[in-house]
């Protein structure tokens, strides 16, 4: 068995505790707070997945990261930090990264009792991951996959030369087979699954894979949002999505937690039917919906060029600042004065809601004005 001291310390994941919900700075500190660092820690990938926020921007080498010292520095400045995010291209991928950036940012954490996910496809040999495998408290990996062609294609969609179809098929089974294992022996994997076009026919496929051939311990459901042209023929429609999700709750395993993730209906929106769903997954056992962390809670801070974004905004928002000349507390708050931040940002009290971001809201929700339904949601409710 792993030896994982980090849940000695730390309470563990369960859905009462999900460390990674902005709303629990909501009601910690009453405001939206600076509690989560995701870190790009690599630009390599032994992948190139078409639908990947970075697929295209992949490269063959890293450039030098800052040094550590300026990443420590601007980490203790957070002083409400809770969870730290590791993500790539594949950051178990480079051995100089993980020696340089991955070992020391997980250390870090660990010494300050922070939770650290690790964004991951779980594709290379299983021995890299049980080497920190007693730092991870979620193992997060996409799984898309409704048939083994779209992992062979869309697995590999954005790489100039296709490797043979037999080493596609061989990093499949490497990740089934890693995930099983690492959550044989207590790790928290956690499989997340995009609602799109590509996927919904084959969400029971997906999901049965999930929970009997990976043993994950979460299934997490986020809808995909259009952050390119490409995507945007994918994307469902509202009625399409809440469709989708109705039939995952009719086929789930009801023993295993189903978070869904920036679910683009809510309860101030007029329609006997969202209202219907939103009751169904209030209900559901073992299911929770979780508020979009991104510039709720979270920023993401790249190691190369020490540039922040706020995370999936980065298309529409780009760079907001670089740590080389601010403080991330700082800057959190900056974004959060900003116009955009600040037309978008509403809450609700009584539903532990934090509205839309910027892409749910321009792909579903164009014509409302979320500060105007906060407005009449807080005089029927009667929150402050
Ligand atoms: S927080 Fe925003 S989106 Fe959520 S119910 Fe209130 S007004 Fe609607």
């Amino acid at each position: 068995m792993l030896n994982l001291h980090t849940s000695n310390v730390k309470k563990p994941i369960s859905i009462t505790n999900d460390p990674w919900e902005a709303y629990n700075d909501m009601r910690d500190h009453n405001r939206l707070t600076l509690s989560n660092i995701e870190f790009t820690t690599t630009n390599l990938c032994n992948m190139r997945c078409s639908h990947c926020a970075v697929g295209y921007t992949l490269q063959t080498t890293d450039p030098d990261p800052l040094p550590m010292d300026l990443i420590y520095r601007r980490l203790d400045e957070v002083t409400d930090l809770k969870t730290m995010s590791i993500t790539g291209g594949e950051p178990m991928f480079s051995k100089k990264s993980i020696r340089n950036v991955v070992k020391p940012l997980l250390k870090y954490a660990f010494d300050r009792g922070i939770y650290v996910q690790m964004n991951s496809n779980l594709t290379l040999p299983l021995d890299r991951y049980l080497e920190i495998a007693e730092y991870i408290d979620v193992m997060h990996i996409s799984h898309n996959w409704g048939t083994i062609d779209e992992f062979t294609e869309v697995g590999f969609g954005a790489m100039d030369k296709q490797p043979p179809l037999k080493a596609k098929l061989k990093l499949y089974d490497q990740m089934l087979l890693n995930a099983s294992t690492l959550s044989d022996q207590g790790m928290f994997v956690s499989a997340e699954t995009m609602l799109n076009q590509s996927t919904v026919p084959h969400m029971e496929k997906i999901h049965n894979e999930i929970v009997h051939d990976m043993k994950c311990q979460r299934h997490e459901i986020h809808p995909m949002y259009p952050a390119d042209f490409a995507s945007q023929l994918e994307v469902l429609s509202l009625k399409e999505m809440k469709t989708a999700i109705h039939h995952l709750l009719d086929i789930r395993d009801p023993d295993l937690w189903m978070l869904f993730g920036t679910l683009p209906i809510y309860p101030c929106i007029n329609d006997e039917q969202d209202q219907a769903l939103l009751q169904r997954l209030r209900e559901a056992p073992n299911v929770t919906m979780r508020n979009d962390p991104d510039g709720r809670n979270r920023l993401n801070v790249n190691v190369f060029t020490g540039n922040v974004i706020v995370t999936d905004f980065g298309d529409e928002n780009g760079t907001i600042s670089n740590i080389k000349n601010d403080k991330l507390p700082d800057v959190f708050n900056q974004w959060l004065a900003s116009p955009l931040a600040q037309s978008l940002n509403c809450h609700c009290s009584a539903f532990n809601c934090l509205g839309p971001n910027v892409l749910v809201k321009n792909m579903y929700y164009p014509q409302t004005n979320f500060k105007e339904q906060e407005r009449k949601m807080h005089q029927i409710y009667t929150m402050s």
